[in-house]
């Protein structure tokens, strides 16, 4: 096994500068919000991607009283995609969340699992994947 190398690097942006695929994305990920099924955690997350050719697709977190059976937005967004639309190469990533006080203030990050995920479809399809962490303090845009 050979030495790998990931370079993250995080850019804060208004969201109204971003270009309309990334808005989209981003509008997606705040409609899923509303088909999150969180009764336990009460945490939403939403999830919305686009693809290459511009189309957008959606996941949201489900949760289940049996913890270890609950999914992640960001997987059912990619696992969404390979179901239905394999080969598809996905450009973005838009991630928010929301909690009983409205969407988060702060960036939550994919969880470990999530990026292992994101990283081998990122293999797959030999290309990054963008991530977009969507913020009430960019939400003056969405009003
Ligand atoms: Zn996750």
């Amino acid at each position: 096994m050979g030495n790998t190398e990931q370079e993250i690097r995080l850019k804060e942006v208004q969201a109204d500068l971003l270009s309309e695929g990334d808005q989209n994305a981003i509008q997606e990920a705040i409609r899923q919000l509303d088909l999150s099924y969180s009764p336990y955690s009460g945490f939403s997350v939403g999830a919305g991607i686009e693809l290459e050719d511009g189309s957008i697709i959606g996941g949201s977190n489900q949760e289940n009283a049996s913890y270890p059976l609950c999914m992640c937005a960001e997987r059912v967004a990619l696992y969404h995609l390979s179901a239905s639309r394999p080969g598809t190469k996905v450009l973005t990533m838009a991630i928010t969340a929301r909690n009983q006080n409205g969407i988060i203030e702060r960036a939550v990050f994919p969880c470990g699992a999530c990026r292992q995920v994101i990283l081998e479809y990122e293999r797959i399809q030999n290309s990054p994947i963008r991530l977009l962490i969507y913020t009430r303090s960019d939400q003056s845009a969405y009003r």
